[in-house]
């Protein structure tokens, strides 16, 4: 490794208890920035040029580290961002599945035999990978969205600077040491941590970064979409939701409640597939509030790290205040507030109680603005086709559930919601890694990770005509 001078460094804090210093993050200047970059371009040719079936092997190597140390990197993930210990080790888990099904793509085939009309030619597609690829990742899933990045990324050639979100770096330098003791060759994984407006923003400029993935909220992937286009990087952004439940009168009221639940509040609501607007057919409104309500009360709050926590605190302090902003904007907008509202009083961190909201203005904040807390807004309607165009007044077009038996309701759903991950009678977060991921309309540059559909961002193709 290459030495640097000593980089000035910041805190990363416990969310539940924020006097509590999980680890210092080097804030690294633009210099050392700099230094990274040449390394990672350095390293490319002689990483894409290994056999496709050895880079997979270096990623399932990188896979046995994550699998070796999930333990570890979990606890540092619930203590540095607040989400419970069993999520953690779920998201990290996943982290392992994903490294390994793209240590699997080593060994797929990348390309097409077309047919030429010239007898004596051969016309095929290859694809080839971009270069350097800056990853550009946020504090809530701090292992998996970074993974789902890298290794793709990877496997097919590329080498990786990942900028992690400052909150959630101390996670992110361990899981990028399980890529350095899988002994990736030097420069081909690295990690830039510091401030997302200098370094985020000078990976984004720099003319040695081909390609720029980034996951985050909608200000900032708007101004690096603009940037890479200005200079002709690829780019591709995943950004915020607004997502949709529906529940018709033909629902199975019981299953509609827990993904509601699970799928509204389970990572205190702070996924980009979270459940925020639950819009429900009055025939059965009043059963599903008072089920719904139930459930809410029953919700344990505390640090992740105690086995009886079902919900943290928000993971950071300016996410807990945007948060009680955003409650206190929805009261004053004249929502009607049915339970929680306030931050937990008995606890010292970040902590705000499971929020319901009902009589909701179509057109006000509860119903429009990404929140990405534990606040779920309750609609009354009548028709599935009320539903639909309601769900549809958005923004946004993540994810969207509909929990029905009627086989019609489900059908007319997923034709006509405008979304990239459509859910019937399954909760809105939480999608396989091996099936495409993404959103339409603002939630997305419209191209898709996980899965087989990685392939089109993180490569090039190449039309190839032999002539005999
Ligand atoms: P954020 O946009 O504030 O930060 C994301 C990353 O961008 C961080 O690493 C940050 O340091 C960096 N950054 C900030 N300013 C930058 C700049 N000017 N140039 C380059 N990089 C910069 O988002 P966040 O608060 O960390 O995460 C929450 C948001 O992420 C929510 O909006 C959520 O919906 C979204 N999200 C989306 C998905 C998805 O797949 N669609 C998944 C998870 C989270």
């Amino acid at each position: 490794m290459t030495q640097m001078k000593t980089a000035a460094t910041f805190k990363s804090v416990n969310p539940a208890r924020p006097t509590e210093v999980v680890g210092h993050v080097e804030d690294l200047s633009i210099e050392m920035l700099e230094k990274i970059v040449n390394r990672a371009q350095r390293a490319h040719s002689g990483w894409a040029m290994l056999p496709a079936p050895e880079r997979g092997m270096y990623l399932h190597r990188a896979a046995d580290e994550l699998q070796l140390q999930l333990e570890d990197i979990a606890i540092t993930m619930t203590k540095e961002m607040g989400k419970t210990l069993a999520e953690a080790k779920g998201e990290t888990a996943r982290g392992v599945a994903i490294l390994r099904y793209f240590a699997g793509e080593g060994m797929r085939e990348i390309g097409q035999v077309i047919p030429s009309a010239d007898s004596d030619a051969l016309m095929y597609t290859t694809r080839c990978p971009l270069g350097v690829v800056g990853a550009i990742t946020p504090w809530n899933f701090p292992v998996a969205i970074p993974i789902w990045k890298i290794a793709p990324a990877l496997a097919y050639g590329n080498t990786v600077i990942l900028k992690p979100a400052e909150e959630a770096s101390v996670t992110a330098r361990k899981v990028i040491a399980c890529f350095h003791s899988a002994q990736f060759p030097e420069g081909v994984v690295n990690i830039a941590t510091g401030q997302g407006t200098a370094i985020g923003k000078a990976l984004v400029e720099h003319p040695y970064v081909s390609a720029i993935t980034f996951t985050g909220s909608n200000a900032v992937g708007k101004q690096i979409g603009r940037t890479a286009l200005e200079r002709g990087a690829k780019y591709q952004l995943e950004m915020g939701g607004k997502n949709p439940v529906i529940v018709t009168k033909d629902a199975d009221l019981d299953v509609a409640v827990e993904a509601t639940i699970s799928g509204g509040l389970k990572s205190t609501g702070q996924k980009c597939t979270a459940t925020s607007r639950v819009i429900v057919e009055e025939d059965v409104y009043d059963a599903f509030k008072e089920k719904l309500l139930r459930a809410v009360e029953a919700i344990t709050i505390g640090d992740g790290l105690e086995a009886s926590t079902w919900m943290g605190p928000l993971a950071t302090k300016a996410q807990f205040e945007k948060v009680l902003e955003a409650i206190d904007k929805g009261k004053k907008e004249g929502a009607t507030l049915l339970a929680g509202g306030n931050r937990v009083s008995s606890l010292d961190g970040y902590f705000i109680e499971p929020t319901v909201f009902e009589n909701v203005d179509h057109s006000k904040s509860l119903a429009q603005e990404e929140i990405f807390g534990p606040v779920l807004a309750l609609f009354r309607i009548s028709s599935i086709q009320e539903a639909i165009a309601l769900a549809n007044n958005s923004e946004y077009g993540l994810s969207a559930s509909i929990f029905t038996t009627n086989i019609q309701e489900m059908l007319t759903f997923t034709t006509e919601m405008q979304a990239g991950l459509i859910r019937v009678n399954a909760e809105s977060a939480g999608v396989e890694l091996q099936a495409p991921f993404g959103g339409m309309k603002s939630s997305s540059s419209h191209s898709r990770e996980q899965g087989r559909a990685a392939i089109e961002f993180f490569t090039s193709v190449k039309t190839v005509f032999v002539k005999g």
